[in-house]
């Protein structure tokens, strides 16, 4: 047939790390359906298929063109015959009958609406639906139910959370946390991290990393910025976690787990009238009330530990997990989001830059905007 296999040759590799991904998904029609069935397989605890659709994906994310044919991604690593099936039936039917068929499952509906909410994990919403309950209306008129603070917040500024963040909110944010953050320390440090680093044009959230650039002087600065936000009225949630790093336990094993450094998780109201400003937009002023609530993420690394905290807190997700895999399997290393040990060497590897990471395991450096597995 015509169908001629462009990537065949393309030499890709089954490490996300020497792959580059932009944020131009050509294969989104296949991803999306992939994602949903990691999900799926996610919330049934099946972490061997859900880790399989997540890698499957995130290969056909780094392709340069859209698969047409099956014969196309003969030789590609990680697609398995579930991914391959799926995909054949998406190429003939232009629809998956096995993800409808997810879609239509009461228990997977109920579990992507209730982790929906920031603060609700696959447990809780587990827990949720053994008792019966299937929406958000449910879970709030239920009295037996105890929500924490955090999961009061996330259905008190749902609606608003829910609702994806343009890259121009977070320019704006951007600007408000760094003026507060020079009005209390003017040689502070704010990076800006996440997908919007990667370049993406929308975001769930938005994430900083903060620091100083001297050693032992970040203490205390990201609580007085906490403070500060809240004096100017635009802190509506904080929830702050002391740094808990201790070198002499690192690296951790439980990659994936939290890291240790010091940060919060933030509720923010944002202004509109500043983005009016930034875009000329008109607002019908009976349409908005004139602000938003957005989560945002801070973190506050030790200055010696930041370059491996900017690498962790960069993502992609699927990134991390095959830089780490990478560093374990192929080098002997361990990764985390605080340091690089040799386990051959017995030593930890030092590293001021993104970029000396890379060279340290033997990898050509990848960009922010091409992680995006
Ligand atoms: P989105 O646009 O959905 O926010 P994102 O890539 O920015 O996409 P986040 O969930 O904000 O996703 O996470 C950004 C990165 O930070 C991820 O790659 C993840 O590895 C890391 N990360 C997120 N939460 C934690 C945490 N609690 N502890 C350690 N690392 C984390
Ligand atoms: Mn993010
Ligand atoms: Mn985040």
């Amino acid at each position: 047939t015509e169908c001629s296999p462009p990537t065949a040759d393309a030499n890709v590799s089954q490490y996300a790390c020497l792959r580059r991904t932009t944020t131009e998904n050509h294969n989104k029609i296949f991803t999306d359906v992939l994602e949903e069935l990691a999900e799926n397989s996610e919330f049934n605890e099946s972490k061997g298929p859900c880790l399989a659709f997540r890698r499957a994906a995130s290969v056909l994310k780094s392709l340069p063109s859209a698969v047409h044919c099956l014969g196309a991604i003969q030789g590609l690593p990680c697609l398995g015959e579930h991914t391959k099936a799926v995909m054949e039936e998406i190429l003939i039917f232009g629809r998956s009958f096995k993800v409808e068929e997810v879609q239509s499952d009461e228990r997977y509906q109920a579990l992507k609406l209730f982790t929906s909410v920031f603060g609700v994990g696959p447990k809780t919403a587990e827990k949720w639906y053994r008792r019966g309950l299937r929406s958000l209306k449910e879970i709030l008129a239920e009295p037996n139910i105890q929500l924490n603070r955090m999961q009061r917040a996330g259905f008190l500024y749902y609606r608003d959370i829910s609702k994806a963040v343009s890259k121009t909110e977070a320019k704006a944010l951007r600007s408000i946390i760094e003026e507060t953050a020079h009005w209390i320390a003017p040689d502070s440090i704010l990076a800006l991290t996440g997908g919007f680093r990667r370049g993406k044009e929308y975001g769930h959230d938005v994430d900083f990393l903060l620091t100083m650039p001297e050693m032992g002087k970040e203490e205390g600065l990201l609580l007085r910025v906490i403070d500060r936000l809240r004096d100017q009225g635009i802190l509506l949630y904080c929830e702050h976690q002391g740094s808990t790093v201790d070198m002499s336990k690192l690296p951790s094993r439980r990659f994936e787990a939290m890291d240790h450094f010091e940060k919060c998780f933030l509720i923010l109201r944002l202004e509109e009238g500043q983005m009016e400003r930034d875009e000329g937009l008109q607002k019908d002023p009976g349409e908005s009330r004139g602000w938003r609530a957005v989560r945002v993420d801070l973190v506050a690394p030790p200055v010696d530990r930041y370059a491996f905290a900017l690498l962790g807190w960069t993502g992609s997700r699927q990134f991390e997990r095959d830089l780490r895999r990478f560093a374990r399997k192929e080098r002997g290393m361990c990764l985390d989001n605080h340091a690089l040990y040799d386990k051959t060497k017995k030593l930890f590897l030092p590293a001021t830059s993104e970029e000396d990471i890379f060279a340290h395991l033997g990898l050509e450096y990848v960009e922010p905007w091409q992680r995006n597995a």
